[in-house]
């Protein structure tokens, strides 16, 4: 077994960490874990894994190779440095810090010691983020003009720390920095105008539902919304381009794209939509000859490829795929949301 990992909190996202990796990933063997919390070190004994009795413990351990962070958000930064110091390489789960000026110490560190630092943004990984990437990459509804990537659930889940300024919950830094990171993977500029729109509607102190509108360099607009709280949902993506549309409808990436169809050049019959208080020509139905559908295209993605690269960069032979200075840009971008909430105004930037 190539490299051995050790997890720092293993709650619910520790416990997939320990799980999938144990399970699905060859070259890594999970031998350890700490938690903060003492009633979970008789099922990190139960695992067969060492169970650390305080996070210096485990950074002071030398079979230790690769740090897995899977602790509340507020004290990655913390931990990310004092493992970097003692030789340890990280992936630390998202989002990496509270904002950009934390990860920016992070990075320094990084620099100093060369040790290896990423994030887990499991969700490039997701089917259908990839398949819209796909469509965008290969032009196949021309160029994309409005992009929205949501997600949408009705549980009012904001439970323990995720309920607490302090800790760094709240949706924006929850669901929202995925889509923020998977818009900036996909959308070829800079960012230059954020508009965000902030709710709590159940919680005390966090957002717990957000609409984010951004706006790149090259005109593409992108909105970003996370509710917990819509008992109706739209679909996940659905980007407008030029010449189609395309449209993922829920987390089993049924969907479809409806292009124009540029063989047919007829004459088009007026068609009115009647209303009973009036009559609409532009939101009339096009006639059908006139575009074609499309399957969405096929893809393949296996979050596997995540710690498989850790891996390989680690052996020297791959390039890291999650880069710091890729999950910095998304931390500015969540600043520049902050401030927009706080200004009630949108903010221009060059992100
Ligand atoms: P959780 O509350 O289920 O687990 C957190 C664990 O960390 C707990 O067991 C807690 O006792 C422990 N802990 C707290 N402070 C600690 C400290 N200082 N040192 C050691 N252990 C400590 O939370 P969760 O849902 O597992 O979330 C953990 C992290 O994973 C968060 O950053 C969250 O955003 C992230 N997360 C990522 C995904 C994803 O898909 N990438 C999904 C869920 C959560």
């Amino acid at each position: 077994m190539g490299y051995k990992l050790a997890i720092v909190g293993l709650g619910g996202m520790g416990g997939w960490h320990y799980e999938n990796v144990t399970k699905r990933i060859d070259d890594i063997e999970v031998i350890g874990a700490y938690d903060i919390r003492e009633e979970v070190h008789p099922h990190i004994k139960e695992l067969g894994l060492k169970c650390y009795s305080s996070l210096e413990e485990l950074v002071n351990d030398k079979e230790v190779d690769i740090v897995t962070i899977a602790t509340p958000n507020d004290v990655h930064k913390d931990i990310a440095i004092t493992c970097m110091r003692h030789g340890k390489n990280v992936v630390c789960e998202k989002p990496v810090t509270m904002n950009a000026q934390e990860l920016e110490e992070i990075i320094e560190v990084q620099k100093e010691t060369g040790k290896l630092f990423s994030v887990h943004q499991n969700r490039r990984w997701d089917k259908d983020y990839v398949i819209i990437k796909k469509i965008v990459e290969e032009n196949i509804i021309g160029k994309p003009c409005m992009i929205e990537n949501r997600v949408q659930g009705s549980r009012q889940a904001m439970h323990g720390w995720r309920a607490y300024k302090i800790n760094g919950g709240g949706m924006l830094l929850d669901w929202g920095v995925h889509l923020v990171d998977q818009l900036l993977c996909m959308i070829d500029a800079s960012v230059v105008d954020v508009y965000s729109d902030l709710h709590s509607i159940y919680s005390e102190e966090v957002d717990d539902n957000l609409k984010v509108m951004l706006k790149f360099a090259n005109g593409v607009s992108a909105l970003i919304e996370v509710a917990t709280n819509c008992f109706i949902n739209q679909s996940r993506w659905h980007v407008i381009g030029e010449e189609g549309t395309a449209v993922i409808s829920d987390w089993s990436c049924n969907g479809q794209i409806v292009k124009l169809n540029t063989e047919e050049k007829m004459e088009w019959a007026d068609a009115i939509v009647y209303t009973e208080a009036g009559p609409t020509r532009t939101m009339a139905p096009r006639p059908s000859e006139t575009t074609i559908n499309l399957p969405l295209p096929e893809v393949t993605s296996d979050w596997t490829d995540y710690y498989k690269n850790i891996v390989g960069v680690l052996d020297g032979k791959e390039k890291l795929i999650v880069k710091p200075e890729e999950c910095l840009r998304a931390m500015k971008v969540i600043d520049a949301i902050f401030e927009s909430h706080a200004k009630k105004a949108s903010v221009s930037c060059n992100i």
